[in-house]
């Protein structure tokens, strides 16, 4: 069997990253017709771990990372679309993990140390934060998940994922639960694609996003305000193409290679303008968008029927996660009526 899981916090839209860093494999994963099923998570309860405080703004994103989702293809007859506050034997699970796994292990996880520092936490981390790692954990075992498509920044939890694994594997039993594989996507850019700005991540938290539902004047504003190189004054002066913004745009998205390897060439020897260079990356964006704004107006005014979407394979995720859960229990003994 090959099982796919991933899925994104309701904390927002969704951007340019998750469409290269997942959404976009995702898509081509569904439609490879490899996968005996694929499961994609509204994961609102990871979001309120630093969100306890605004559940309206988790409750009113699931909306828009739902419509998200069926604009970029992912197709709700191929994949199952659920939301994880609604399974919960997902928390179960987590509970059970919870015993396996070391408080300084989750201080050593790189993503989530960053992410403190990120948000302010400082000593008052919530627990809950703290140990999302392991609730991750819990949602890709209660599949059976074996190929999880995410971006690099969610390497870390996979690691953690497959210890967690192999402890309950070693403690209960030797094929109790899958060890799974992150499948990143071909090229590192994708992977980790930067903001608007230039920095590290494009995310939703820094702001620093174009996203998927961004109109054409908007994406056009955003692109004309992208970081580029500093010290190309004049387009006569030599570009730069490390840390050029634009250029790591173009790598994620111009699939004319020979195109583009010429832009660089002119670029570094000098004589070429960075607006010539935007217009470019404002034309392959605008190819990338216009086929997912044109699905997303399908659903767009039909909320009933996205709504009916997710509760059907809410549905069907929580008939897979009872039965996984159920094994578990099953094999640590605490089964005790039947
Ligand atoms: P938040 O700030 O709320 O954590 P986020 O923008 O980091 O939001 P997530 O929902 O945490 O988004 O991540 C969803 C998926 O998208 C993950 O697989 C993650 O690796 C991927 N992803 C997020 N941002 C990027 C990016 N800039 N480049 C590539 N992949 C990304
Ligand atoms: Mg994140």
């Amino acid at each position: 069997m090959k099982i796919i899981l991933t899925g994104d916090r309701p904390t927002g839209k969704l951007h340019l990253g998750h469409y290269v860093g997942s959404l976009r494999e995702r898509v081509k994963l569904q439609d490879s017709g490899n996968f005996d099923e694929i499961f994609i998570m509204i994961a609102d309860a990871q979001a309120l771990t630093d969100h306890a405080g605004t559940p309206a703004k988790v409750r009113e994103n699931i909306l828009n990372v739902a419509l998200d989702y069926l604009s970029v293809g992912l197709d709700p007859k191929k994949a199952t679309i659920f939301i994880q506050s609604q399974i919960p034997e997902l928390f179960e699970l987590t509970a059970y993990y919870m015993n396996i796994v070391t408080v300084s292990r989750l201080e050593r996880n790189p993503t989530v140390k960053n992410e403190i520092a990120q948000k302010g936490f400082e000593t008052s981390i919530p627990a809950g934060f703290l140990c999302y790692p392991v609730s991750q954990a819990a949602d890709i075992t209660a599949f059976d998940a074996n190929v999880v498509p995410v971006g690099e920044d969610q390497a870390p939890m996979l690691e953690q994922t497959r210890e967690i694994v192999r402890k309950m594997n070693d403690l209960y039993g030797e094929n109790l639960l899958v060890e799974p594989e992150i499948y990143l996507p071909g090229s590192k850019v994708c992977g980790r694609l930067p903001g608007i700005d230039g920095k590290a991540k494009m995310s939703k938290t820094l702001g620093n996003c174009i996203y998927l539902s961004d109109d054409t004047a908007t994406v056009a504003a955003k692109v004309k305000e992208m970081y580029t190189d500093p010290q190309h004054l004049k387009v006569s002066d030599p570009g730069h193409l490390e840390g050029n913004a634009v250029f790591t745009y173009l790598d994620a998205f111009c699939e004319d290679t020979a195109t583009l390897d010429e832009m660089k060439e002119h670029y570094q020897r000098g004589g070429l303008g960075d607006v010539k260079v935007k217009n470019y990356l404002k034309e392959i964006l605008e190819n990338t968008l216009t086929p997912i704004r044109s699905r997303r107006a399908e659903y767009e005014n039909r909320p009933e029927d996205v709504m009916k979407i997710l509760k059907d394979g809410t549905d069907k995720a929580r008939a897979k996660a009872a039965e996984v859960l159920s094994r578990v229990k099953h094999a640590m003994k605490i089964n005790y009526f039947g």
